[in-house]
């Protein structure tokens, strides 16, 4: 599996929506633009090939004043998985998932892996400016940018997208992962890939970072940033009936727990009334396997009540995915001292879910 690199855009390229890009592209694809500033800014859009609003940020933005002014700076852009992009899929079932694909992956290596090492070399020979890679995601969470190290430039630019911010380290494999090892790199969720404002938003901060002449490497002020640390998935115990708004079942979550998702819980918030077998039926574990439950949560009469801080993410109500995957991810907020600005990996891990990048 041979990258295609190209100098230009494709005539008409810009036409095609993403479940028609595959007549036009074989696969993974380069596309060189240049810009007044030459150091080049990468974009990447597609790895999965349903979350449609980096590509149609970048073709909306490129049919725009762009199409008779250079772009400020340079651009590279990726654009992944157009043969499930057809299908409407994240991947196929012939394909891994491209985003674990990058180097320092830790999944079975593939054709896929040799690719993305081979983009990798190519890009990191022309020193970019900064690396975004864009996505989409389901369910009640709003747009956010993540990051893998907590570091000034890379912080800014999340910041420019998103006041939430996300740290993570986990899964391997990813993009921005690997091209952090050589320029500020950000993955940005827009939210639901049905959503236009997604696009909308992908689409105005790519024209702000193409403009801008530097990153800034102070950290950025504390009023611009909310740092968050994914630290654990939440799990209802084996054997325990669970419901939404059901009092009647052992663990009854609060029939609009949805609600939740992405706000910051006080100690003793209400999560789940117990019914008549009284016990800890919510379980969080951090991605190495510690539990983590009794930081967590209390038992308080017959309710589970928050015993720290916390905020959750990705939350459903969904009771086939909290009976065969989990309830919902935890995080933290990480403060953000200036002081602290050389600062770089936190030497602990966090998670991050499928559903994210
Ligand atoms: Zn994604």
């Amino acid at each position: 599996m041979k990258p295609v690199i190209l100098d230009h855009l494709p005539e008409r390229l810009l036409e095609l929506d993403a479940t028609q890009l595959h007549r036009q592209l074989d696969g993974p694809t380069l596309i060189h633009l240049p810009g007044r500033r030459p150091q080049p800014l990468f974009v990447s859009v597609l790895q999965h090939g349903n979350e449609i609003s980096g590509w149609d940020a970048v073709r909306r933005l490129l049919k725009s004043r762009y199409r008779r002014d250079p772009l400020p700076r340079s651009l590279i852009l990726l654009i992944g998985n157009v043969r499930a992009a057809a299908k409407g899929r994240r991947h196929l079932a012939d394909q891994p998932d491209f985003n674990r694909c990058w180097p320092g992956s830790d999944t079975v290596p593939t054709i896929w892996h040799d690719a993305f090492a081979e983009i990798t070399d190519h890009v990191r020979l022309r020193k970019p400016f900064a690396s975004i890679d864009i996505h989409n995601n389901t369910g009640l969470n709003p747009h956010y940018a993540a990051v893998n190290r907590i570091e000034p430039r890379r912080l800014h630019l999340a910041s420019l997208f998103s006041r939430t911010v996300i740290y993570f380290t986990e899964p391997r494999g990813v993009q921005s992962m690997a091209f952090g090892e050589f320029c500020p790199a950000v993955t940005l969720e827009c939210g639901l890939a049905a959503d236009a404002d997604g696009s909308d938003h992908a689409m105005a901060y790519l024209d702000n970072v193409l403009n801008l002449r530097e990153i800034p490497s102070e950290m950025p002020p504390p009023e611009d940033l909310d740092l968050f640390s994914m630290f654990a998935t939440v799990r209802v115990a084996d054997g325990i009936e669970f419901g939404f708004g059901d009092p009647r079942r052992d663990l009854s979550f609060p029939a609009n727990v949805d609600q939740m998702n992405f706000r910051e819980l006080p100690p003793g918030t209400h999560l789940a009334t117990l019914g008549n077998d009284p016990g800890l039926h919510l379980q969080a574990r951090s991605h190495d396997g510690h539990d983590l439950s009794a930081d967590c949560f209390a038992l308080e009469e017959r309710t589970i009540v928050t015993r720290k801080p916390l905020m959750p993410a990705m939350l459903t109500m969904d009771e086939h995915i909290v009976r065969h995957d989990c309830l919902c991810y935890l995080m933290e907020r990480i403060a953000v001292e200036p002081a602290n600005a050389l600062a770089v990996d936190r030497g602990e891990e966090s998670s991050l879910p499928e559903t994210l990048p």
